[in-house]
């Protein structure tokens, strides 16, 4: 049984559509990087209930099932349009905001690839249930910190107060031998503090290799890790024993 958040997918495809046309359009001038999508996303998400139901039940349902908290969608597009105007106006200093891959850094390979998806997951303390801030979270690939695909993209993610415990990745593209070919990588997350247990969480990503770069972030295709929960140090040595 899959629990998910359904308001996600509705925060998601709205943040989405209005990017997407001010990509297309440029009307209001606000930044549409992918870094202002993600914080806008974790803005407004950060400022609704989440909602949790069994997987199966699909945006349609959601429409007629949340009008009575979100009167309408226009509510939702307007705390959207509150979440872009907070993180223009503290956009962050050490982001590139200009939606290009920088050459020089993302190494691209020619011709058949691997393109990995956003990789996204969230940091909870075990004692509490609260999620975690001020701990670094590292996504490991054969061992290695795994290469982000530019500079806006941090490994390891500084998870902070302003993310409720959320990280994101998004790992650059590996070469592939030809297109249509299907492997299955190994990834590891790994937090290592003072004040917690150290934490190893492994995971797999199923691929199959694109022929060309297609340049585009699909939200859409998110992978989700499990909940990383984190133990204060101390706490559990009465089940070690
Ligand atoms: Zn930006």
């Amino acid at each position: 049984m899959k629990v998910h958040n359904l308001l996600e997918d509705l925060v998601l495809k709205t943040v989405d559509d209005l990017f997407d046309e001010e990509e297309l359009n440029g009307r209001q001038g606000f930044c549409t990087c992918h870094q202002c999508r993600l914080d806008v996303m974790c803005y407004v998400l950060n400022r609704l209930t989440p909602q949790y139901t069994v997987s199966g039940r699909g945006l349609a349902h959601l429409l007629a099932d949340y009008r009575d908290q979100l009167q309408t969608t226009a509510d939702l597009v307007a705390l959207v349009n509150r979440g872009i105007q907070t993180v223009s106006a503290t956009m962050r200093p050490q982001f590139a905001h200009d939606g290009q891959i920088a050459a020089s850094e993302a190494a691209l390979p020619d011709g058949p690839l691997w393109s990995f998806p956003v990789i996204e997951g969230r940091v909870l303390n075990g004692a509490t249930f609260e999620p975690v801030s001020g701990v670094s979270v590292a996504l490991l690939r054969e061992g290695k910190l795994a290469p982000m695909i530019d500079r806006n993209w941090q490994n390891p993610y500084p998870v902070s107060d302003h993310t409720a415990g959320s990280f994101y990745f998004w790992p650059s593209p590996a070469q592939a031998t030809r297109p249509e070919e299907t492997m299955t990588f190994d990834f590891e997350l790994s937090i290592a503090t003072q004040e917690y247990e150290t934490l190893h969480h492994f995971f797999k990503i199923e691929l199959t290799s694109e022929r060309t770069y297609s340049g585009s972030l699909h939200y859409h295709r998110a992978f989700k890790t499990d909940n990383l929960v984190l133990f204060p140090r101390g706490s559990s040595e009465e089940l070690t024993g």
